[in-house]
């Protein structure tokens, strides 16, 4: 079973709109989906053909709803309760443009928090690997991330790790790491306070190899968008390139790489697959007008087309 953790999960409201009229009525047909970055990860597992279990914070009527929502999209979940309600999250597609209005979501208080950690420790305990990603919400403390993969650590689950900010330094500051790491390139510009291009992946190889933080963790996968990934694992340094198809809509891609990593880690297979498989879901979702969601039948064409070549 692959345990995929979202703490702070949304649902997720679409409205497309021909044109947006500022004050004044814009009448619209929503879309609502299960949302936060696990959620993704997790429809995209159950579409590889995983066993996936998800996990995290749920409250209130939205959080009663968010349930039938992973229900009627056939993911398993065994979330904690919590008082607060969860978030709603807008996104309005207008004229070619995408504005979103993102609730913060729940307090979580010290109990609730208490109360999923004991939970997590006995999914993680029947699991074959775990995904922890997003952002953590308010009341929970950013080491919080640290913890969980700790507890990973001590019954030998593979644990990948996708996020950002103060919770990604305190995971790389933590004695236990995770198995595998995946920034995209802001996120690794920003935690370097460098501004490296794709153009400059062995500048940047270079740097990450020189940075202690990332020595002792089994994979470092920097995701750079339509340009592929580079990785490191061990002493190799490898570097993805997919192929050139127009991407319709890549929100949700690096989940979608997350979830095939999970998958081809949780397989056991050998580094190359472990690249292609990420990266073909990375693709695939970008040729996708859905979050998190691929186009499943172009699996063979885009997987055989991914390059992975050791630097
Ligand atoms: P994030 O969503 O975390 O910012 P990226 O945008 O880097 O992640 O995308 C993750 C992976 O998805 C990339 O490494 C690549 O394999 C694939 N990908 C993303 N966007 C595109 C795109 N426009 N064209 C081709 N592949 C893409």
């Amino acid at each position: 079973m692959i345990l995929t953790v979202t703490m702070n999960p949304a649902i997720d409201t679409a409205y497309q709109l021909d044109k947006l009229v500022i004050d004044d009525v814009n009448r619209v047909v929503p879309k609502k989906t299960a949302g936060g970055k696990g959620l993704n990860v997790s429809r995209v597992l159950c579409q590889l053909g995983d066993d996936v279990v998800a996990t995290g914070l749920l409250g209130g009527h939205m959080g009663a709803y968010m349930g039938s929502l992973m229900d009627a999209d056939g993911i398993k979940h065994d979330f904690t309760p919590i008082a607060g309600e969860t978030r709603i999250c807008l996104n309005i597609l207008h004229e070619g443009n995408q504005t979103e209005l993102l609730e913060s979501g729940p307090e979580i208080s010290a109990d609730e928090l208490e109360a999923f950690t004991a939970k997590f420790a006995e999914l993680v305990a029947k699991a074959d690997c775990v995904t922890i990603s997003g952002s953590l919400p308010k009341g929970v403390p950013a080491d919080y991330y640290a913890g969980m993969v700790a507890e990973c650590v001590r019954h030998n689950v593979p644990v990948l790790l996708d996020t950002s900010g103060a919770s990604l330094d305190a995971a790389l500051e933590a004695e236990s790491k995770p198995t595998l790491l995946k920034p995209n390139l802001t996120e690794i510009n920003a935690l370097l306070g460098t501004s490296y291009t794709p153009e400059q992946v062995n500048d940047l190889a270079a740097a990450l190899k020189a940075d202690k933080r990332f020595a002792d963790i089994e994979w470092v996968v920097v995701s750079m968008g339509a340009a592929g990934s580079f990785a490191f694992h061990g002493d190799k340094i490898y570097r993805a390139k997919t192929p050139d198809i127009p991407a319709v809509n890549a929100t949700g891609s690096g989940d979608s790489t997350i979830a095939g990593f999970a998958h081809a880690i949780a397989a056991g297979s050998d580094d190359v697959t472990v690249l292609k498989t990420g990266n073909t879901c990375g693709k695939l979702n970008a040729m996708d007008p859905q979050t998190g969601h691929l186009v499943i039948e172009k699996w063979d064409e885009v997987y055989n087309a991914v390059e992975v070549t050791e630097l």
